[in-house]
Formats: C-alpha cells, sequence, structure tokens
C-alpha cells in the first residue's frame, strides 16, 4: 500500500469528506453509515499524524499554467431519465463507498503528477468561499480542479464566472443537491443519499445541464456529495457521459482539519495521487494548510495538473 493510499485510509477512518456544513460537529468521529455495511469501505488505519511531511522545502515557484482541457465528447444520445429508470430498474446495489465501479482514485501509472481537487459544497452553512485559497493557487500557478455544487454556483455567481474564465481551474460536477448517489436512499455521514434511479439522475444531470449551459461545453468529472456512490447508481454517471472522480488523499477531511493537520497531509501526497480537499469554507485550516503544502511539494519538483490534463 502506497504511502498516500495510507494516509486517505488513515484521514477517512475519523473525518468527512462532506465540507457541506451540516455534519462539521459530528465529523470528528467515524462516518455515519446507516445503510449497509459496505464491502469497500475504508477499513481503519493510522493516524493522520504518522505521515511524514516532505523534507524538501522551498520557495521555489512552480511551473504552471497547462493547455485548456480536452472537452469530453458528450455522448452522441444522452440517455434520458425514463431510459434510465428502464434500464437499471430492479438491479439491485451490491456496494457502497468511495469507489464504485469506473471510478478513477489515482492518476494512471505513467502521470507522475498531483490533481488537486476541493470540493465547493453548497448549501447552509456550505455556501461560503475561500478566497485565500484561491489566490494562493494563482500565486503560485498551480492548476486545480473544482467540484462545484449547483447550490454553490447559486450563491457565488459571480465569483463562478471568474473562476470558470480562469485557465488555471477545471470546473467539475458536484451535484445539485450535494446528496450520496444511491438507487435504495442509502446514506454516508448522516446525509440521505438519493432514493431511486429518478433520483440519482436528477442529482447528476441537474448540475451537468446547468454547468454545460454556464460552461459552454459537459464538465468532464463527477464527484458526489460526499463522494460514496452505490454501484448502481455510479452507472448513472457513465450513462451521461461524466466520469467519477475519487481521490487518494482527503486532504481536509471535510474541511475539519487544522492547517497543521491539512499542511502534514497535502505534503505528504505522492506522484499519482488525487487529493481532495475544500474551498468553501474559508474561516478552515484547508487555505493555511495547503499554502504550507505547496512550497514543500513544489521544491520536491512535483508537478500539478488538472483531471482533464490526464491521459486516461
Ligand atoms: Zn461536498
Amino acid at each position: 500500500m502506497s504511502l498516500a493510499r495510507r494516509v486517505v485510509l488513515a484521514a477517512l477512518a475519523g473525518s468527512a469528506v462532506t465540507g457541506c456544513g451540516i455534519s462539521r460537529r459530528s465529523s470528528a468521529g467515524p462516518s455515519v453509515r446507516t445503510e449497509p455495511a459496505p464491502a469497500s469501505a475504508p477499513p481503519a488505519s493510522a493516524a493522520p499524524s504518522s505521515a511524514a511531511p516532505s523534507s524538501a522545502a522551498s520557495d521555489a515557484p512552480g511551473p504552471a499554467v497547462t493547455p485548456e482541457p480536452a472537452a469530453r465528447a458528450v455522448p452522441a444520445a444522452a440517455p434520458t431519465r425514463a431510459d434510465l429508470v428502464a434500464r437499471l430498474s430492479g438491479t439491485a446495489p451490491s456496494s457502497w463507498g468511495f469507489e464504485p465501479p469506473g471510478a478513477v482514485s489515482s492518476l494512471p501509472a505513467a502521470e507522475q503528477a498531483i490533481a488537486l481537487t476541493f470540493d465547493a459544497c453548497g448549501g447552509p452553512g456550505g455556501s461560503g468561499y475561500d478566497e485565500a485559497l484561491i489566490d494562493e493557487l494563482r500565486a503560485r500557478r498551480v492548476p486545480a480542479t473544482l467540484f462545484l455544487n449547483s447550490r454553490w454556483i447559486g450563491a457565488n455567481p459571480d465569483t463562478f464566472q471568474e473562476l470558470a474564465a480562469d485557465p488555471l481551474f477545471e470546473i467539475g460536477n458536484h451535484g445539485t443537491q450535494h446528496r450520496p448517489l444511491s438507487v435504495d436512499g442509502w446514506s454516508a455521514y448522516g446525509i440521505r443519499g438519493t432514493g431511486d434511479i429518478g433520483e440519482a439522475f436528477d442529482e447528476v444531470a441537474g448540475n451537468q445541464e446547468g454547468l454545460t449551459r454556464l460552461l459552454g461545453r459537459p464538465p468532464a468529472f463527477f464527484r458526489s456529495g460526499t463522494a460514496y456512490y452505490d454501484d448502481v447508481a455510479a452507472q448513472v454517471v457513465t450513462a451521461l457521459g461524466a466520469r467519477i472522480a475519487g481521490f487518494t488523499v482527503n486532504g481536509d477531511a471535510g474541511a475539519t482539519f487544522t492547517a497543521d493537520q491539512v499542511r502534514r497531509t497535502v505534503a505528504a501526497a505522492e506522484p499519482g495521487s488525487i487529493v481532495l480537499a475544500h474551498m468553501n469554507h474559508p474561516a478552515g485550516g484547508t487555505a493555511r494548510g495547503v499554502a504550507a503544502a505547496l512550497p514543500e511539494l513544489l521544491g520536491a519538483g512535483q508537478r500539478f495538473v488538472r483531471l482533464s490534463d490526464v491521459a486516461w
């Protein structure tokens, strides 16, 4: 098991990935999964503090801006809600977790780079904007993929336009109502998932269609609220032409980590890692932690990419 993998498993053992403000109080404890004991659930592991930070430190700025990501082809005939309800009805889900079929949880082996991803979950308590974090990425010319929820976009329309126009960033779909993606109402972190195939379709397609209008092209990647999926609901994402973005390193545990925890966790990311953190909690430790980790990673020669920069 790689160091990065251990880091994410350790972080997940007692921490959330929601960052939506709903479950922050309880997120210091074990994640709440009220429904089946998932075969793919991460096991408990060592504490995040066991992850040694990179010893290399430098203020050397990194390289950077990469070309505009290639637009992912829109399915020739995207299935409708009724199509998918008919196709998938009667299929019982058999797994529940972060890595459903079709998800990518790390970059291809040949990709010697790190993909930073930041979620903006929206909703009550989750529609903040961590401008300091974005400013830090811009100052160091570090690209990232930003997973935005419909509710966050609605609360931050001007900021959305500014981010979408910046070639440093790729915009991903973080759902319409920020619900775990299930066809049976399974829950994660106390957030009830979508209840059937139609609801799963609505959760993905609502924001996918909105972002396609706003961006002029469909977002290539989707990450559900809480990053949980069952294996049938995951097929809805794939059928709609998006790739499921998992993660390797849980960088801020649902924006609950202190700045030092974020620094140690993010700085330990190895090449090939997809790092998940949040950009909707400006009062949290994420911006300061990332700002401290980036000089270490850049000083060690790490390169950063957006998810669509990668040849999957
Ligand atoms: Zn989220």
